[in-house]
């Protein structure tokens, strides 16, 4: 490429075409803060962290997942949640959603005046020994008591299905059972079930199937949400198949934080820059603002001392664009 290239004056942004076929609007659920920030091994000052969560409730996102209130022991990356949180204002209309593991969890959520919690149950015994130290059905009766404890408080609930599409111990996760979890998650309380391709191997056919199960297994089609990872170069390819089975709303950390905890070195989370701009190429409204993400993304790049995983992000800085 020659400098007169690099130095080119167009703006690059999406070029709008509507499928009329697509929903009109999505929502955007952050993760950085919390899944991001989990699965990286620095860990950050606590004004880092509120910093980080501050620029993303002002970016136009819908919903930011803040922190999560786990013991110190199980995640030394988020042992400060109750600092973080207390240095920030939550705007009307934004979603601040905290994670909680068990009831203990959601107690010291609620005292930090968090307005919404998510739970989290596995589709696999495997996953559910490894990192939720219980069974699958142990898991859901931990999340049960979770709700119904926060619905008492008047605080709604989000439910994950973690490893709904593969296991990096069992291989392929039957898409029968994941729906028969979904649906009893759901039926427990949890407004919205996130199915989590934890490990990426999911493929569009695959998410098409997995919603299609989902539904007739009870859970409303606007109660799903699609937590997708990009570990093996699917994510935005499940995106567009998870449109089509009539999604509105997706996971994704800024910068593409987080990485793979099952393939070393690898990316987990897809990058919020480039689900951004995939919805906005066709013409679905998220209230994003994409340059506002490249800047934080930046700025967490200056403070990691690395660059980040999202292409978007880095394609923008270097056209000066953010
Ligand atoms: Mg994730």
């Amino acid at each position: 490429m020659t400098e007169a290239a690099v130095q080119a004056t167009w703006h690059p942004r999406p070029q709008p075409v509507v499928d009329p076929s697509l929903p009109t609007r999505v929502r955007v659920y952050e993760v950085g803060p919390r899944d991001g920030l989990q699965a990286e091994p620095e860990i950050l000052p606590a004004a880092v962290k509120s910093e980080f969560g501050r620029r993303l409730l002002a970016s136009g996102l819908p919903a930011v997942e803040l922190t999560s209130f786990v013991p110190a022991r199980w995640i030394p990356q988020l042992a400060d949640a109750e600092e973080v949180v207390a240095e920030l204002d939550v705007p009307d209309g934004v979603r601040g959603v905290a994670l909680v593991p068990n009831r203990r969890g959601l107690d010291r959520a609620l005292a930090a005046g968090i307005r919404e919690v998510a739970v989290v149950i596995s589709a696999t015994e495997s996953f559910a020994h490894a990192n939720l130290n219980t069974s699958v059905e142990g898991a859901l009766g931990t999340a049960s008591e979770v709700i119904a404890a926060a619905t008492d408080a008047g605080v709604p609930v989000r439910g994950y299905v973690s490893m709904s599409f593969g296991d990096p111990w069992e291989g392929p996760v039957p898409a029968d059972r994941v729906a028969e979890l979904a649906s009893r998650l759901h039926g427990a309380g949890a407004h919205t079930i996130a199915l989590g391709d934890t490990i990426g191997t999911g493929t569009p056919g695959h998410v098409i199937d997995l919603v299609e199960r989902t539904t007739a297994a009870g859970v409303p089609r606007d109660a799903l949400a699609l937590h997708l990872h990009d570990t093996y170069g699917q994510a935005l390819g499940n995106v567009q198949a998870g449109l089509r089975a009539g999604i509105t709303e997706f996971d994704s950390s800024t910068g593409g934080l987080g990485r793979c905890p099952f393939a070393k070195g690898a990316t987990g989370n897809l990058a919020t820059e480039e689900l951004v701009w995939l919805l906005h190429g066709l013409g679905i409204e998220t209230g994003v603002d994409l340059e506002s993400l490249v800047r934080t993304s930046q700025w967490m790049s200056r403070v990691l001392g690395r660059p980040l995983a999202s292409r978007v992000a880095t394609a923008l800085t270097a056209a000066g664009v953010a």
